[in-house]
């Protein structure tokens, strides 16, 4: 999507710090830590937000979740880490393109805010 800025990020047209690639997924540090470790992970596909996903979208939402945790292990997250996905208006979301937050090496308090 050409005024979205996560594909710009995944096309390689924005720079950004990454922690992971391949060819269906892109994982970069987040602009605005919000822990000591905060790491985007996005597919490389533009799907809006997870309301948006589809059917035809079910391997590669699996194929992050389990790519998610390698990456937690690479950044040496073994005391524990947060998943999030921000979705739509009352959940925060401020990036119109499906990403999973990745928040580590602090302790996370719940229910978040
Ligand atoms: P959301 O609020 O949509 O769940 O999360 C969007 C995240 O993207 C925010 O944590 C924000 O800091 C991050 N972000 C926004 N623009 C950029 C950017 O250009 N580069 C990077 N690395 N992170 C960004
Ligand atoms: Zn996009």
């Amino acid at each position: 999507m050409s005024d979205c800025i996560f594909c710009k990020i995944a096309s390689g047209e924005i720079p950004s710090n990454k922690v992971y690639e391949d060819d269906k997924i892109l994982s970069f540090y987040d602009l605005d830590p919000q822990a000591p470790v905060h790491v985007l992970i996005i597919p490389k596909k533009h799907i809006g937000s997870l309301d948006e996903a589809t059917e035809e979208d079910k391997e590669l939402l699996s194929y992050i979740m389990l790519k998610i945790k390698d990456i937690a292990k690479s950044l040496e997250l073994e005391n524990g880490y947060r998943v999030a996905i921000n979705t739509g208006e009352d959940g925060g979301q401020t990036v119109h393109h499906l990403h999973f937050h990745l928040l580590g090496k602090r302790s996370m308090i719940w229910p978040p805010g």
